[in-house]
C-alpha cells in the first residue's frame, strides 16, 4: 500500500474530531512530500535536529509536534519549528519551554507526558505527580505556552486488556487535570500508534500518532 492510500485508509477509519499525527522519523523528506500531497498536515518527529533539518525543507503550512523525550539543551533548536511539544516531562521543561518560546516572541502548545507504561524506559510524570504540579499551581500563569492536554505511551505489549487499562487511566487524569486546570484549551489526549490506536480512541484519544502504518518499517 502506498503513503497516500495508507492516510486514506486510516482518515476514513478514524471517528470524526480524532487528529492524525504522522509520525515521520526517520523517514526522508520526499516521504513526508508524498504524505503532505495526500493531505496530511500534522507531522511527529521525536528527535531534535531531525526536526529542524526537515521543517525548512517541507511546507510552511505543516504543523510540527515534537513527541520524544526533549533534552534541555535541545529545546532552543526546536522552538522556531515546532508548533506543539507533546513530551513535557517534568516542571523545569515546561518553565525552560515558556522562557524560550518568549524569547523568539512565539506562542507554543504542549502536552503533559503522563507516565503510565510497565517500561522504566518511557518518561512522562506520574499520575501522582502531575496532579500534584497542578495542585501547586505549575501549569498557570504561563505567558508563552498553552497547555493543551495530555500524551501518554501504553506498555508495548499485545496484552489489549492491559492496554486499555492504561490507556482509561490516562483518560481518568486527564479529567481531573481538566477540572483543575479549567481552561478550555485543555481539549486533546494524545494516545495511540499503529499496533493500539483503535483502543486508544475507544477510551478518548483526540489525537493519535502514527508511523509504521502509513510509511512503512523505519529503517534505523
Ligand atoms: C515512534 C512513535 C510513535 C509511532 O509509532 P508506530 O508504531 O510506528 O506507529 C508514536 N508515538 C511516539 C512517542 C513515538 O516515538
Amino acid at each position: 500500500m502506498s503513503i497516500v492510500q495508507n492516510i486514506e485508509r486510516l482518515k476514513a477509519q478514524l471517528p470524526q474530531g480524532v487528529k492524525l499525527v504522522a509520525v515521520s522519523k526517520f523517514h526522508p523528506v520526499e516521504r513526508l512530500q508524498e504524505a503532505y500531497e495526500a493531505g496530511q498536515r500534522i507531522f511527529g518527529e521525536n528527535r531534535a535536529q531531525e526536526l529542524a533539518a526537515k521543517a525548512p525543507q517541507l511546507p510552511t503550512d505543516i504543523e510540527w509536534h515534537f513527541i520524544g523525550h526533549l533534552q534541555k539543551n535541545k529545546v532552543r533548536m526546536i522552538m522556531p519549528w515546532a508548533s506543539t511539544i507533546q513530551s513535557i516531562d517534568s516542571e523545569e521543561l515546561l518553565q525552560l519551554v515558556n522562557k524560550e518560546a518568549a524569547r523568539i516572541d512565539r506562542h507554543i502548545k504542549v502536552l503533559l507526558q503522563l507516565h503510565v507504561a510497565k517500561e522504566q524506559t518511557k518518561s512522562g510524570f506520574t499520575v501522582e505527580e502531575v496532579l500534584q504540579a497542578a495542585r501547586n499551581g505549575a501549569f498557570h500563569d504561563l505567558s508563552n505556552v498553552t497547555i493543551a492536554g495530555v500524551m501518554a505511551m501504553a506498555t508495548f505489549t499485545t496484552d489489549m486488556e492491559q492496554v486499555a487499562q492504561e490507556f482509561e487511566l490516562v483518560h481518568d487524569t486527564f479529567a481531573k487535570l481538566q477540572s483543575m486546570i479549567n481552561s478550555p484549551a485543555f481539549n486533546e489526549i494524545s494516545m495511540g500508534m499503529s499496533h493500539d490506536w483503535p483502543v486508544a480512541v475507544e477510551h478518548g484519544a483526540t489525537l493519535v500518532r502514527i508511523g509504521t502504518d502509513i510509511f512503512g518499517p523505519r529503517e534505523y
